[in-house]
């Protein structure tokens, strides 16, 4: 497995749980690139993307993204549920909102079309939120702090007879029947398959990187001057807030997560970048302070389904990347489908998934 983030550490420990011996490649330390950054909305309403995949593939595609990310869903909870791991998990709704009464029709397609294709949704003239105009709202969803989930997936694979391998970076993969060679900066290891979870692909990356469009989103963490409002929250407006609560440790209180995404990768924005978000919250929340601030960034492909499985011409070399904004439900769909591929049993979501699509795209 190379890659010692969300994606790289389910996929391994699932692999484990099938009594494979998995070592986990990470070029730095694990959890500390984007999903040490995520926001953690642990849910199945991805923004828009029911309506985009139905409108390009139709609804039976629609229907098998659905499938996939709600049994992911399911797989996660229950993975934190029974394993009783302590990472600030809560069931909490999800809202998919606007702010302007152009926007409601937008929110009524994708109540009907989700209604459609069995997902817990409905519409909602208010939320928690005291500005929104309307929003669709997805029951049974979750919050959790990833990394503390994480490392507890992380510590399994270890205690399975894996390891997670540190400050090693993965160079090259050479095919080698019945397996692969993984060059890394420590040296080869040998392996009945490769994984490269690595957000960006190391290999093959000229086919991946040039149809990806990277988005990144600009985070605060702040507190309020009234209670937090419950629920995780996503705008389809320009700017795309995304909003959600986090409990802070060893206290009563409750922080607001405040982000919104933006095309500009420019650094030299970073400040201004901040100072939006800081007035999109400020223009409709009583903030009393803000306490953190962070950037992180994930890759969209063109179709916004998530490439995952076999890499071009291989047999033994698999990649997950392109989660577009929703890898906590879809690193357990990578996960699942991953460990399904390597176990020789057949999958319905391998078709919806196959990585050659980038060729075309
Ligand atoms: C601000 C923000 C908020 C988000 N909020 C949510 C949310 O609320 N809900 C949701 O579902 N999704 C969310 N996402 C998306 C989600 O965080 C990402 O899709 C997910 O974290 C990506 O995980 P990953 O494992 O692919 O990547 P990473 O976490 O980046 O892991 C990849 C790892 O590979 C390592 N690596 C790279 N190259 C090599 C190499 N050559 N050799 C060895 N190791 C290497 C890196 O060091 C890194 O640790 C958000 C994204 C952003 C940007």
């Amino acid at each position: 497995m190379v890659g010692g983030g969300i994606a790289g550490l389910t996929a391994a420990y699932m692999l484990s749980l099938e009594g494979l011996r998995v070592a986990v490649v990470e070029a730095m330390r694990v959890i500390m690139d984007v999903t040490g950054f995520t926001t953690g909305k642990l849910t199945t309403q991805h923004g828009q993307v029911y309506g985009l995949i139905s409108e390009r593939y139709g609804l039976d595609k629609a229907q098998l993204y659905a499938d996939a990310n709600q049994a992911a869903l399911a797989r996660i909870i229950s993975i934190i549920e029974d394993n009783s791991i302590d990472c600030d998990f809560q069931r909490t709704d999800s809202w998919l909102f606007t702010e302007e009464s152009a926007g409601l029709e937008t929110i009524h397609g994708e109540v009907e079309l989700a209604l459609k294709l069995g997902l817990p949704a409905s519409y909602s003239e208010t939320t928690p939120m005291p500005f929104t105009k309307g929003a669709m709202r997805f029951e049974g969803q979750a919050q959790f702090h990833p990394r503390k989930y994480l490392m507890f997936l992380a510590d399994q694979v270890v205690a399975r007879g894996g390891s997670v391998l540190e400050n090693t970076r993965a160079l090259d993969i050479a095919e080698k029947e019945p397996g692969a060679v993984l060059k890394t900066s420590h040296g080869d290891i040998t392996a009945g398959s490769v994984i490269i979870a690595t957000n960006t692909p190391f290999y093959q990356s000229s086919l991946y990187a040039p149809r990806f469009s990277p988005t990144r989103s600009y985070v605060l963490g702040v507190k309020l001057e009234q209670q937090v409002p419950e629920g995780m929250h996503y705008c389809i407006d320009d700017h795309a807030a995304s909003i959600r609560n986090q409990p802070l440790p060893g206290t009563d209180e409750r922080l607001l997560m405040v982000g919104c995404w933006d095309k500009s990768l420019d650094i030299s924005e970073t400040e201004a970048q901040y100072e939006k978000v800081e007035a999109y919250a400020r223009e409709r929340l009583p903030l009393a302070s803000v306490d953190y601030h962070w950037f992180t960034q994930d890759q969209k492909t063109p179709d916004r389904i998530p490439w995952i499985g076999r890499v071009k011409d291989s047999r033994h070399i698999y990649v997950a990347t392109g989660f577009g904004g929703w890898g906590m439900t879809t690193s357990g769909v990578a996960g699942m489908l991953l460990t399904d591929m390597i176990a020789g049993r057949d999958t319905p979501y391998a078709a919806l998934y196959d990585p050659s699509r980038a060729i075309q795209q």
